[in-house]
């Protein structure tokens, strides 16, 4: 048996599950077509609609569409001011472009450990605030909720902006707060390989401040106040018309298959609390987590990896290098010891394959390969 990490094939391709209301190609296809016709391909009305539908899903009163959610975390920090000289703290444990979005600013990444659920820890934060800090960027890494609650009342105390990076957190929430509502500003990727995915690169900007969307809407298109007139100088960071028809026809169903990977994950949890030799992550019963990744940590990682792989399970590593050992913030002067927790995470996490369009029987095969693999009876529901 294979079980794909991609769900792409399945969503778009030629191979949809049999009665599947998640394949969308037919339904896209059509809705371009109406669109092409219309030649609103740049901002617009159907990006106008795509923003307010979007502003409404996550419970935010503006949405401003950009680029990629890199530009979204860049944007944000550029709007909210933060440049050189400027610090910004983060997670140590993230995927590369929050702290490439932090750098590109010109600002300096400043990075915390993680607590056992692949998140900041809350704790930690306030020893890592200087003079020079501006924003934290708690990061809703896996689809996990960071303790909102207290940083939010760390950053008040300390004058400091959030921005949420809630990239791949669509759909999820902390004390039934959703992810992206929290800071001043939330950002959010429609990478093929995110919750909400368009067919190229995308992302988006909540936020509750009329002044930062009027900005942000500005800083998106090049400053252009109008066709003639350049408040400041800008980007070009718009989200595609098209892509956002795309979206328009996905939206709608991101509950529903964010419960499917819930319950995904609920079945593996199940399973996986029977072998001593895996690390379930706590599962915070306050917390919406959307599983855009299924991470664990277990013992004998390395050989478990090959295990899956060689059965066609494509199990993956998310990260094998922690950010602050990378090349490129070799000149932050980390060194081994500085992030306990995550460098633990780093020689035992392995994440499975959890999307929505997976088979019970992928699902079972999973657990079964898994088990086998610790010599343990795989118990049959
Ligand atoms: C995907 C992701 C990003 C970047 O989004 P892109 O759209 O690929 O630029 C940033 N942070 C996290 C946590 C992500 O998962």
């Amino acid at each position: 048996m294979k079980v794909s990490f991609s769900y792409l094939e399945r969503q778009f391709g030629a191979n949809p599950l049999p009665n599947s209301q998640w394949h969308y190609t037919e339904r896209i296809f059509k809705a371009l077509r109406a669109f092409i016709t219309t030649g609103d391909f740049t901002l617009g009305a159907k990006l106008d609609e795509f923003e307010n539908t979007f502003a409404r899903f996550t419970g935010t009163t503006y949405a401003i569409g950009v680029n990629s959610g890199t530009d979204a975390l860049f944007l944000s920090l550029k709007a909210l001011g933060v440049g050189k000289g400027d610090e910004v703290i983060t997670s140590a444990e993230t995927f590369i472009a929050t702290a490439g979005a932090i750098q590109a600013a010109g600002a300096r990444p400043v990075f915390v450990d993680v607590n056992d659920a692949f998140v900041i820890d809350e704790e930690k934060i306030e020893a890592s605030i200087t003079k020079k800090t501006k924003v934290i960027i708690p990061v809703w890494f896996t689809g996990n909720a960071p303790d909102m609650s207290r940083i939010e009342k760390i950053a008040r105390a300390h004058h400091l902006a959030i921005v949420e990076d809630s990239c791949c957190a669509i759909d999820a929430s902390y004390q039934k707060k959703k992810a992206g509502s929290w800071g001043v500003a939330g950002t959010f990727s429609f990478h093929p390989l995110k919750n909400l995915n368009v067919w190229s690169d995308g992302g988006m900007i909540t936020t509750n401040s009329s002044t930062l969307a009027r900005k942000l809407r500005l800083l998106r298109n090049h400053g252009l106040v109008s066709r003639d007139k350049v408040k400041f100088f800008g980007f070009n960071s718009r989200l595609d018309t098209l892509e956002a028809v795309i979206a328009l026809e996905m939206i709608n169903d991101v509950p529903a298959l964010t419960n499917k990977r819930i319950a995904n994950a609920k079945r593996l949890d199940e399973a996986f609390r029977a072998i001593p030799e895996i690390d379930i992550p706590p599962r915070d019963k306050r917390v919406r987590h959307v599983f855009h990744l299924y991470m664990i940590r277990v013992k004998k990682r390395d050989a478990l990896l090959r295990f899956c792989l060689k059965r066609g399970i494509e199990a993956k590593i998310h990260y094998p290098i922690l950010l602050p050992y990378q090349e490129c913030a070799k000149s932050l002067g980390y060194k081994k010891g500085d992030f306990p927790k995550a460098e633990r995470d780093i020689s035992s996490i392995i994440t499975l394959p959890c999307h929505p369009y997976l088979k019970d029987e992928e699902l079972e095969y999973m657990i079964d390969t898994v088990s086998q693999f610790y010599h343990h009876k795989g118990k049959r529901p």
